[in-house]
């Protein structure tokens, strides 16, 4: 199903799409305030790009003395080649710990690889314990944001939720009262996990530590209390030196939420006496993206999600729209890679106005790799027939000034003769649903400009 089908079933709801567009674009501006507040925060986004560039183009080095520096630490370090293995490592990790309940905290590459309902499947209590993982772990939806996961939902969504759930009183919407009813039952859950999953921000190579950023401290409150610590992550997650770590948090939650910085940023770089320790090296298609040159600078990515507040094709179809763990502009250039035939739509819900590119920390070209992959997509023959053939016969129009001032002429005059009913079908203008055609020119601009008088010839006299 193509991204406008299923954007078509959240536009259902104009009030709800206002309310996401503002809302996101609330925390657009939030952005914005704290990003002009930083005088030298292009400077610092030049860097992490660097830092990034620079670090991709020796990944397999720093991969490896990551590994090394974690082994010394005392850790466990495993590889993951996809999902599968990912998956695999986790539940025989948990077994072999003797454990049937976990808590994890927010993590995009678990939900890549769907491992929740690998574990369920396999009898495994696990527990999302970010809030708003949480609550979409109870309405059994994916996340439809990075990070803010549940922000389709309103306030009435989620008293819902808990009142199916979590037994709170029938219509209690108050976000304080429903904060605190999720308090409750998290910390049963935190006082009972045997092992506790996180996600990884950045994990530094020169210590073979890894940084999670969370603004609820519920990785902490899960790694503390449980026996086993199991840090999921990418391998594009690696910088080189803990010195570099404090150019991508600068910039990270200030691009997120408009923050200074999260409220926790936590370091783990060893199991505490007693315990286990175990990182978990996921590839899953990153080679493949990194041996794509036009769009290697995709994996440069920090998961900031500011590329998905700003967008207004985003905005305005929701994050579920997308299919994909990662919505958005960015989602829209990793999807493709890892399924060409099933994402294909997905480089084409853009405007290409390059808002994206504009606010991204690590400064990648996102509009231009969008554009990048309509070009790879059409060459694969992944786009529908009629788009291509519609893109041929526009392609002819305007090659061709006779052509095109003929259409010109014909679509100002049917415009001026069909019934309104027409004009605006909602079948036939999906564009004119909300908004009312300009009233078509008696003339197109260059019939208009051959009838102006001549420019009078500059005088003699005038310098
Ligand atoms: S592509 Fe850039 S803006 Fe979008 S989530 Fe990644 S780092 Fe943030």
């Amino acid at each position: 199903m193509s991204h406008a089908i299923r954007a078509d079933k959240f536009l259902l709801d104009a009030d709800r799409t206002t309310w996401h567009d503002e809302t996101l674009w609330f925390v657009r501006e939030k952005r914005d305030r704290a990003v002009y507040a930083v005088p030298e925060f292009q400077e610092l986004r030049e860097l992490a790009s660097g830092i990034k560039n620079h670090t991709l183009s020796r990944l397999d080095l720093y991969l490896q003395e990551f590994e090394a520096a974690a082994k010394a630490n005392g850790v466990h370090v495993h590889w993951a080649a996809d999902a599968a293995e990912h998956n695999a490592i986790i539940l025989d990790i948990t077994r072999k710990a003797g454990a049937t309940r976990i808590v994890k905290s927010k993590s995009m590459l678990t939900e890549e690889c769907h491992l929740n309902p690998f574990l369920i499947q396999h009898g495994i209590e696990v527990v999302d314990t970010d809030l708003g993982e949480r609550i979409i772990q109870f309405r059994d939806e994916p996340p439809s944001h990075i990070v803010l996961p549940a922000i389709h939902l309103k306030k009435e969504d989620v008293g819902d939720t808990f009142h199916t759930h979590l037994g709170t009183d029938k219509g209690e919407n108050d976000p304080q009262r429903l904060t605190e009813a999720a308090r409750q039952h998290l910390r049963a859950k935190f006082l009972a996990g045997e092992v506790a999953i996180s996600g990884v921000n950045f994990a530094i190579a020169e210590t073979g530590a890894v940084v999670v950023c969370t603004n609820e401290g519920n990785a902490d409150l899960g790694v503390n209390l449980a026996r086993v610590h199991i840090a999921a992550m990418g391998i594009e997650k690696i910088i080189p030196r803990l010195s570099d770590l404090g150019v991508f948090t600068r910039l990270l939650a200030r691009s997120a939420t408009g923050q200074p910085v999260t409220t926790y940023t936590s370091h783990f770089a060893k199991p505490a006496p007693g315990k286990e320790m175990h990182i978990v090296i996921v590839d899953n298609g990153r080679t493949q993206q990194l041996g794509r040159p036009d769009f290697r600078a995709s994996l440069k990515c920090i998961r900031c999600g500011a590329c998905m507040n700003t967008c207004p094709v985003y905005r305005r179809s929701g994050g579920h729209s997308y299919d994909f763990t990662v919505p958005g502009p960015i989602g829209a250039i990793l999807s493709p890679n890892i399924d060409m035939k099933k994402h294909s739509s997905l480089p084409f819900a853009s405007t290409l106005c390059g808002s994206c590119t504009d606010v991204c920390p690590v400064k990648i070209d996102i509009h231009t790799q969008l554009y990048k992959w309509r070009q790879v997509l059409g060459e694969a023959n992944e786009i529908p027939a009629s788009k291509k053939w519609g893109m041929k016969f526009m392609g002819r129009v305007l090659a061709s000034t006779r052509v095109y001032g003929l259409g010109g002429q014909f679509a100002r005059k049917a415009l001026r003769l069909l019934p309104h009913g027409l004009t605006h079908a909602p079948s036939m203008n999906a564009w004119a649903v909300a908004r009312e055609l300009p009233e078509a020119p008696k003339q197109s601009f260059r019939e208009w400009y051959a009838k102006q008088p001549a420019p009078a010839a500059p005088s003699k006299t005038s310098a």
